[in-house]
């Protein structure tokens, strides 16, 4: 099978991740895979089902009633549930913190192994989460830590919230980033953690462009031939 170019970008919640991976996977004619929206994907599952999410041992045995599919239309991810196409219901709130405390569970992430690991040996792509680097790609050709500090996350985060008419204070943004982070960082299963040989990069007093540009030479400086 021909070799494809893998790009692993990780790091917390809010930190430009999926912006910036689009923007790179357009410019480089890579495949982007969000794996954020697959556990929310799974997420929104436990949610219908009214699943109790403390409930680790009723969480893992639906595992198997899920089954969670990517496709593409004109080269944007959907994510299809059960074969429901649910991309428009995944960025709510509820289905992130959802999210967010289900994948701690092993038996949600195997869930999700295989079809990212697939899709990397299938495509070059760009594919962006918590434990891509040190889990699910671990030869990757490139591996890149994003981050920005929680009070430039929280200030992003609140706009978006603000301009959707959602009234909350900066204060609370900050401290559910605090807490996501927490919980993303100090699970047992999977926690987002650097890969060693990741690129650390705080975009926190850069523009997109200037992240980009960044991630498309370290590309080219780990072999990329574009
Ligand atoms: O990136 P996004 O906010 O869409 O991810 C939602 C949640 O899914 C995260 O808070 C994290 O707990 C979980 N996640 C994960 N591993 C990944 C991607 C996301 O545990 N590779």
């Amino acid at each position: 099978m021909k070799k494809t170019y893998n790009i692993a970008i990780d790091g917390p919640a809010g930190a430009g991740k999926s912006t910036i991976a689009k923007r790179v996977a357009e410019e480089l004619g890579f495949v982007y895979v969000d794996t954020g929206a697959m556990y929310r994907a799974m997420g929104l599952y436990f949610l219908r089902k009214g699943i109790p999410l403390e409930d680790e041992g009723a969480v893992s045995a639906s595992c198997g009633e899920i089954s969670v599919d990517i496709a593409y239309e004109n080269g944007v991810q959907q994510v299809l549930l059960n074969g429901e196409n649910v991309t428009a219901l995944l960025r709510e709130e509820a289905v992130g913190n959802t999210a967010s405390k289900v994948s701690a569970y092993p038996a949600v992430r195997a869930a999700l192994m295989d079809l990212q690991r697939g899709l990397a040996a299938s495509y070059n792509v760009i594919m962006d989460g918590r434990d891509i680097g040190s889990l699910v790609l671990p030869k990757a050709d490139c591996k890149i830590y994003l981050t920005a500090s929680t009070r430039v996350r929280a200030v992003r985060r609140y706009k978006e919230l603000e301009a959707k008419g959602e009234a909350v204070s900066l204060e609370e943004v900050e401290q559910k980033i605090i807490d996501r982070d927490n919980r993303d960082m100090t699970r047992e299963t999977a926690p987002l953690i650097q890969a060693e040989d990741a690129v650390y990069l705080d975009a926190s007093a850069m523009t997109i462009d200037q992240v980009v540009e960044r991630i498309k030479e370290l590309a080219r400086e780990r072999g990329l031939e574009a």
